[in-house]
């Protein structure tokens, strides 16, 4: 049996007629960059992030460059993030000439670890942006009391995080400003790039307007040096189609997700912790065990395919030497780095490959060198 890791042309399949339907409509109104149907994708989206604005642009990365731009952020600054993330979530950092602060994350949640923000405050800290990993919400009431403290915004990393709720409130409407991906793998995806940034803020939202335009709120009249990070209008008018199937594949992966917490062998590989306060979307499901190198070699030789999300923490990465962090600086994230497993969990799996997935899994980590005390061990270095 085959186990793909993604199928995002079974979205497509889904929803053939009304997403050429779309296209059809775009590619006749001779209209191709934002527009009507990003200004409906726009207002719609705002039912998911729950912010009064949503500004439609080119991918997730520039949503969090136009995010840290809007508030101010540039050389001389810092701002603070996990180094546990995808790797846009530093470089957009960079990208305004502003430093990366790195901190460790929770060793269950995998989440920014709350008890250690503090201790990288400085008088040149000007944002927090933590990131709702793999789907499931920062502690966001923590990290928000920290933020007003100091009076430091707080931008949302939600790109793997589309319909999470915090204490029932909607990621992306927590902190200052809040910036989704609908990258094609991410749980919303385009056919292509494009992302959003989202905000209650109307002088924050009007900035990003501007930015992602050329500075321009009027044709050719550059109030600020902007750039060209506007949204696709087909991506748009696709988003918006898609938008609606998100609940349902989202409770699909939920359901993925329960049979995978209820039957792999938990003596055997830890299952992902849920913070009682968040939901989770389930973008990445993962578990984590001692020999992972291993138990993804043989799931690959039996047609399952896996991932890592991710392999290599931003501190140690090639392009990010000249930050001078080292082997040991961020322990609880190099140590799940090298453990963690992505299993498959996109929502057009039926059961019978989820089933197959669990034995498989099961089979293996009872047969071979594996170490059964990993999983009741937790983290504590
Ligand atoms: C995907 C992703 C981004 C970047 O989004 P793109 O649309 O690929 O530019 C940023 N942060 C996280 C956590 C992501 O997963």
């Amino acid at each position: 049996m085959k186990v793909p890791f993604l199928n995002v042309q079974a979205q497509y399949n889904e929803n053939k007629i009304a997403m050429l339907a779309a296209a059809e409509r775009v590619l006749s109104s001779g209209c191709y960059v934002l527009g009507k149907e990003v200004e409906k994708f726009e207002k719609n989206f705002t039912e998911v992030s729950g912010t009064e604005y949503a500004i439609g642009v080119n991918s997730g990365t520039s949503a969090l460059h136009l995010a840290l731009l809007a508030l101010g952020i540039g050389p001389g600054d810092e701002v603070i993030t996990v180094s546990h993330t995808f790797i846009a979530t530093v470089s957009s950092i960079q990208y305004t000439g502003a430093t990366p602060v790195l901190v460790d994350i929770h060793p269950d949640y995998y989440t920014i670890d709350v008890r250690k923000i503090e201790e990288k405050i400085t008088p040149r800290t000007k944002a927090i942006i933590p990131v709702h990993l793999y789907g499931m919400a920062a502690e966001m009431d923590a990290i928000m009391s920290i933020a007003n403290k100091y009076g430091i915004p707080v931008i949302e990393d939600a790109a793997q995080a589309h319909g999470t709720l915090y204490n029932g409130k909607k990621v992306g409407s927590i902190g200052t400003l809040g910036c989704y991906s609908f990258y094609p793998g991410k749980n919303l995806g385009a056919c292509g790039e494009a992302g959003m940034v989202v905000t209650d803020d109307s002088s924050l939202a009007a900035k990003v307007r501007k930015l992602r335009d050329w500075g321009a709120e009027k044709k050719y009249y550059h109030d600020l040096v902007g750039y060209n990070y506007r949204m696709d209008a087909i991506q748009g008018a696709f988003l918006d189609v898609k938008l609606r199937s998100l609940s349902k594949w989202d409770s699909r992966r939920k359901e993925i997700a329960e049979m995978y917490n209820s039957q792999l062998d938990k003596n055997m590989v830890v299952i992902p912790k849920l913070n009682p306060q968040s939901t989770h979307a389930y973008h990445v499901y993962n578990v984590r065990i001692s020999n992972r190198d291993l138990l993804q070699k043989k799931l690959t030789e039996k047609g399952i395919a896996t991932g890592i999300h991710y392999p290599i923490p931003a501190h140690l990465q090639k392009c990010y030497h000249f930050l001078g962090y080292k082997v040991g600086d961020l322990p609880v994230t190099e140590r799940v780095c090298g453990e963690i497993l992505s299993l498959p969990i996109c929502p057009y799996l039926n059961d019978n490959q989820i089933n197959y997935t669990i034995e498989s899994i099961n089979e293996i980590v009872n047969k071979n060198e594996f170490n059964n005390l990993h999983a009741q061990e937790s983290i504590t270095v």
